[in-house]
């Protein structure tokens, strides 16, 4: 085999084609910059640049699927080492919280707006915690909940354009479960209405009302 060598543009040395990183979209099949200044300048990049980065990440379909893989695979120990993790830098953490407060709000808006069900998922969960409610309701039997309902609000029959809320037919706060047989697909007006109410108190509260 050939020993071939190569000017490294950046450090401009010449060095042993082995030095430099493949790479298929070059002409010789490797970098132009050597190992060494690509680890340099990568570093060096990466910090300076850890926003953009973490939003192409956050945003490239193919890293978010393999990501999710491996999540899963090793959900466990992923939540085992957050845990940790917060707990040494919980003040940091608080303290990146207070500083980029308008940011993230921004952020969770946006992700709330893309991923309604979802959150309506963990807030559901969130407000079943609190109430100390029985039941271990899953993000797919809302969405089996949704599919028998046919994509129609429980309450009204508006179509609801897979835009919806997780309903809990006896409120939490009345002492109802967190599972899938106290829970309907409703539209977010309906599910505003009916707030705390029982269904019965509901019905009445319609008929008043009138419907809508
Ligand atoms: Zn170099
Ligand atoms: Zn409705």
């Amino acid at each position: 085999m050939i020993n071939l060598f190569k000017i490294c543009y950046k450090c401009k040395k010449e060095k042993s084609i082995n030095e430099f990183y493949k790479h298929k979209g070059m002409n010789d099949g490797h970098l132009n910059i050597c190992k060494e200044c690509k680890r340099k300048y990568g570093r060096k990049y990466s910090k300076n640049n850890r926003d953009k980065i973490n939003e192409y990440r956050r945003n490239n379909p193919k890293i978010k699927l393999l990501r999710k893989n491996e999540h899963l695979r090793n959900k466990d120990r992923y939540i085992e080492r957050a845990k940790e993790r917060y707990k040494k830098n919980k003040k940091k953490y608080i303290e990146y919280r207070i500083k980029n407060k308008e940011k993230i709000a921004i952020r969770t808006k946006i992700w709330f707006k893309k991923n309604h069900i979802k959150a309506s998922y963990y807030s559901s969960k969130r407000r079943a915690l609190v109430r100390n409610a029985t039941g271990n309701l899953t993000y797919r039997e809302i969405i089996r909940q949704h599919n028998i309902q046919e994509d129609r609000c429980y309450y009204c029959g508006k179509r609801l354009n897979n835009h919806y809320d997780v309903d809990h037919i006896i409120p939490l706060s009345r002492g109802g479960n967190h599972s899938c047989g106290n829970i309907v697909i409703a539209c977010e007006t309906c599910n505003e209405r009916k707030s705390n109410k029982l269904l019965i108190e509901f019905k009445i509260y319609k008929r008043l009302w009138g419907t809508f």
